[in-house]
Formats: structure tokens, sequence, C-alpha cells
């Protein structure tokens, strides 16, 4: 077993355990790794574990890599990086999903640009939680604004909320904003039924993150090394 299978292996064993600890099915959690940064050979090793969902940061490499991909296996691919406008024809003609979905251009762009044959790209609004300035999201009180224009976009399928918390060490500090996430986002699923995915968890945080009832895990370092 090569290094990458293992820590795969180990992971999804670590989220049975933790998920059970604290009462969630295993079987919603879904585990994309995160291959930015990161080259064909070692996703093929996660290939080869079994892993078919990876997340991407960057259009470009993305795009690369699914195109490459594409020849010979069936893989779901998630955007979660910050998405500038004029990048955003690529976000919607190969990913199939997009975390990052912050303002009202984005979400009329995507729309207009998802090819027809495609089913809808799964979207998922960015809350920014704590209000640090350096990333995207919006603000909790904007949520339900955005929702209503992405349930207007026929060929995007608005699924839930992804956030990226302050990194914080501590299970304690980690899980308070966690449950405030939570709450957001089954406040979101009690109006829109399409609502299923809260993603939110990265290698340090993963823990708390299954705790607070995340069921999509972004997980890079624990399975690829660092970057
Ligand atoms: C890089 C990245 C991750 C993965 O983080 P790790 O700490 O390497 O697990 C998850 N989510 C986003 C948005 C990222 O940019």
């Amino acid at each position: 077993m090569n290094i990458i299978e293992k820590r795969i292996k180990s992971i999804r064993n670590e989220i049975k355990i933790i998920a059970k600890k604290y009462g969630c099915d295993t079987n919603r959690i879904r585990l994309v790794a995160v291959s930015k940064n990161k080259p064909i050979e070692l996703i093929q090793y996660a290939i080869l574990a079994g892993q078919k969902e990876f997340g991407e940061n960057y259009v470009k490499e993305g795009v690369e890599k699914i195109y490459f991909f594409s020849k010979n296996y069936k893989l779901i691919w998630h955007f979660i990086g910050q998405l500038q406008s004029n990048k955003s024809r690529l976000v919607a003609e190969y990913f199939d999903w997009c975390h990052t979905i912050d303002r009202p251009k984005i979400i009329h762009r995507l729309n207009v640009q998802r090819p027809q044959n495609l089913s809808p790209l799964n979207v998922l609004i960015q809350v920014n939680i704590d209000g640090e300035t350096n990333k995207g999201g919006i603000t909790s009180n904007q949520i339900f604004s955005l929702a209503k224009i992405i349930k207007s976009c026929i060929n995007l399928q608005l699924r839930g909320i992804m956030c990226i918390p302050t990194i914080e060490t501590n299970f304690n500090k980690q899980i308070i904003n966690f449950v405030k996430i939570f709450k957001l986002f089954k406040e979101l699923q009690y109006s829109y039924s399409s609502v299923d995915t809260l993603s939110l968890g990265m290698s340090h945080d993963m823990i708390a993150a299954i705790a607070a009832g995340s069921n999509l895990l972004r997980i890079g370092t624990a399975i690829f090394g660092s970057r």
C-alpha cells in the first residue's frame, strides 16, 4: 500500500469513529480530497485508493487535471477557491460543484455559462462567519438574498453552505463557530429542500466539524502532505 492510500484509509476510518461518537451517519459524510498544488501522480494514487471526489482552488490547474482524468475515470470535481468572474466560464464548463458563491454577478455568469448538456452546477454559498477580511464569503444576514437569486437559476442547484473559519487549534474554540454555522445551514435547509450539504472541516479541524454536523470535509494536507 502506498502512503496516500494508507492516509485515505486511516482518515475514512477516523471519520467513522468520530461520526459514531457524535451520533452522525458516516455514510452521509463526503470526503473531498483537496489536491491543489499536487501533481497528477498523487491524485492517481488517491483514485486507486477508491477516492472519487477532489477539490481544486485554481481554475487553470483544476481544468488541466479534470481534462486529464476524464479520459479514464468518472470523478467529481469541486471548485473551492476564490472565483474571479473572468474565470467563471471554465468552472461552469468543467466542475461539478462550486463552493465559493458570494455575489450575484458570479451566480448569473455561472448560470448562463453552464452547458445545457450537463446537469445543473451544484453550488454552495460561502459564509464568512468571523468577518476575517482576507477571505471571501458573505455575512450571515445575506444568505437568504443570495439563495433566492440562485433558486431562480435553472442551471444551478443550491446545495448548501461552505465556510472556512478562522484557524483555531483548540477543539472547544473551533466548535463555538462551527455550531453557529450549522444553525445557519439548518435555517437555509428549512426554506429550501434542495439544501443538503454543509462544507466545513479541513485537516486541522475535522473532528470539531463532524461533531458540529458537517457532511462534507475538504481534506488536503492529511492526505497529500504539506504544501
Ligand atoms: C487548501 C484548502 C483546504 C484543505 O486544507 P488542509 O488544511 O490542507 O486540509 C480546504 N478548503 C479550502 C477552501 C482550501 O483552500
